[in-house]
């Protein structure tokens, strides 16, 4: 048993029983003060963010294997990634340890605390890893076959090689954005549905997509693949992913390639890494795979984790935001496990820092639909919001913003939030 992930483990810091950082959770991100433009490295807790890096600067990690090694000074996390589970487990137990109700060694330094607790609303989150790659999966079974249904009819709507392998993308790692950045309605080449030709501006179809990711730890050497029961020690920890895609652009360009452009503007995460360590606790079983998958890709019974998931939209008339959709990340049929050894199976290698996300979450309910795109049935059934309005997709000035927790007995291990607002297309 991981002491850190005790339930009944206290804080002296408060945190509230619906917050998503309480003293279990520990993620990790990059803040930057509103007075100081360095980036700092962070944990959250509660309402606060701890400054690990004036912390290590201070010898709070020298009697531990990361002595020496400095690797919260940087402006990303690659360094401490790059470290590996026995240096993950560390720091995650010396930060267990300074945050517990009996600890005295920030809870009584007035000085130290002011220094290095800072309130979560006087920093602003900025992107926590410097991604060489990306890949996206398509690993919900429920989102595959309703995107295989709008497309081919039920009959073919799971191609023949789904079941069988953990279908992905190379997506693109520039475009990655961080929570909170609005973007621009993408424009480009489309062919609508009674033109003679195919016609150039804004996408008139664009969607969010709920996803998560997992971030590479160690990297992998080129020729080696990872095997899916070592796979978990390259996977540092997750974030929610929204994978906006523009699906007129789409439409037009995907065959036989995949995904391109509709894909390549903009794909927001959310600032706070969660560690594998924190979700352990909530590991589950994945969907049974009939047929059994190739012996590479077969892992052990609990493959998942029970992450609860929801979107939420705003539209720019309304203060308020409304739950749209609510899933779960175990309803997806390929886990993390599967998706890294797939990946790397060839002896593609990969790299501190790449970014490997799930593909859309859907589910077997209707509210469990992670797309518009599957939500309105490709604008055949519109939702309707409280307001009145409607929505077939998203309109200029819509926030979208997806969130999800574990939750445990009396606490949550938190992702926080990964926002996004759609302004209107860049005028020539
Ligand atoms: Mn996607």
């Amino acid at each position: 048993m991981d002491e850190t992930t005790d339930a009944k483990l206290r804080s002296w810091v408060d945190v509230s029983t619906d917050s998503h950082f309480p003293i279990q959770n520990l993620p990790y991100g990059v803040a930057i003060r509103n007075s100081d433009q360095k980036p700092i490295l962070v944990t959250a807790i509660g309402d606060s963010v701890l400054n690990l890096t004036e912390i290590e600067k201070r010898g709070v990690f020298s009697t531990t294997e990361i002595a020496g090694k400095n690797v919260f000074q940087g402006s990303s996390l690659n360094d401490f990634m790059s470290l590996g589970r026995g240096a993950w487990k560390t720091v995650r137990q010396a930060l267990s340890r300074l945050f517990q109700a009996d600890n005295p060694a920030i809870r009584d330094n007035e000085d130290l605390k002011n220094k290095v607790l800072i309130p979560a609303s006087e920093v602003e989150m900025v992107m926590p890893v410097s991604i060489g790659d990306y890949t996206d999966f398509y690993s919900s079974r429920e989102h595959a076959t309703n995107v295989g249904t709008l497309i081919r009819g039920p009959e073919k709507a799971l191609m023949p090689n789904w079941r069988h392998l953990p279908v992905a993308y190379h997506g693109r790692a520039s475009s990655i954005i961080i929570s909170g950045t609005p973007l621009h309605r993408p424009k480009g080449q489309t062919f609508p549905k009674d033109a003679h030709a195919p016609v150039f501006g804004p996408s008139n179809v664009l969607d969010f997509e709920l996803e998560m990711g997992f971030f590479v730890g160690p990297a992998s050497k080129l020729g080696k693949s990872i095997s899916v029961n070592d796979a978990i020690d390259h996977i540092f920890g997750m974030v929610l992913v929204n994978d906006w895609s523009a699906r007129d652009i789409q439409t037009w360009e995907y065959q036989p390639l995949g995904p391109f452009l509709a894909k390549n503007f903009g794909t927001t995460i959310s600032p706070w890494i969660v560690t594998m360590d924190a979700l352990a606790p909530f590991k589950c079983p994945a969907p049974e795979q009939d047929p059994k998958p190739l012996s590479y890709l077969r892992s052990e019974s609990d493959r998942t984790y029970d992450i609860h998931l929801e979107v939420n939209l705003t539209p720019e008339s309304s203060d308020t935001s409304e739950t749209i959709v609510r899933s779960n990340f175990n309803y997806l049929y390929w886990d993390v496990h599967q998706q890294l050894a797939h990946h790397t199976v060839t002896g593609c290698n990969v790299r501190t820092g790449d970014l490997m996300a799930s593909g859309t979450i859907s589910g077997p309910a209707k509210k469990n639909r992670g797309s518009l795109l599957e939500l309105t049935w490709r604008g055949e059934e519109p939702i309707t919001l409280s307001s009145g309005e409607t929505r077939k997709f998203l309109q200029d000035g819509d926030t979208v913003t997806l969130t999800g927790w574990c939750q445990g007995d009396g606490y949550r291990i938190g992702f926080g939030k990964c926002a996004g607002k759609i302004l209107p297309a860049i005028k020539e």
